[in-house]
């Protein structure tokens, strides 16, 4: 049993690719399916007054890949509240690409964010590491349980979230 600190999570990044959906090719983000329960967790946090952000990396763009693909259109079908996507490849250097904590950094200045009200959900050690540079709380979305991380906690599932934050 994990005990979090007691403080009220307001707001709740998720990561995309492999944490609210999957993708049959990366450099395609028209291939993404969300994941079964991507939805209903969000409309779930939302429904408790929490704000939903997305923060993806996206280097089809920077590579030409992603056809125009329209992110603001699936993000707010998804009900997110804002989107911020980092669309360099891993060789500009940006300030934004996670592990980096720019994109995270961006919505904080944009509405004011507590850092430790925010939680940073993600399937990757970049993204653990990313929120956690940024002073926020962590969630390792790991479906075997078994992966080492430096999160704050670890969830199989988006829909465990809900008994977490
Ligand atoms: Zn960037």
């Amino acid at each position: 049993m994990y005990f979090r600190e007691p403080t009220v999570i307001r707001c709740v990044f998720f990561d995309r690719d492999g944490t609210l959906g999957t993708l049959d090719d990366v450099r395609y983000p028209q291939t993404f399916r969300l994941f079964p329960d991507a939805k209903k967790t969000i409309d779930a946090l939302k429904a408790r007054g929490m704000f939903v952000f997305i923060a993806s990396n996206q280097s089809c763009v920077a590579r030409g890949t992603d056809g125009g693909y329209d992110f603001a259109r699936e993000f707010s079908l998804l009900g997110a509240d804002d989107w911020f996507i980092c669309p360099h490849d891993k060789k500009d250097g940006c300030a934004c690409r996670k592990p980096k904590t720019g994109l995270l950094d961006e919505a904080v200045r944009k509405y004011g964010l507590i850092r430790r009200e925010c939680a940073m959900v993600g399937d990757r050690e970049t993204d653990i590491e990313c929120g956690r540079a940024a002073g926020m709380f962590t969630v390792l979305l790991d479906d075997s349980g078994a992966k080492l991380t430096e999160a704050d906690v670890s969830v199989r599932s988006l829909s465990e979230l809900l008994y977490l934050l």
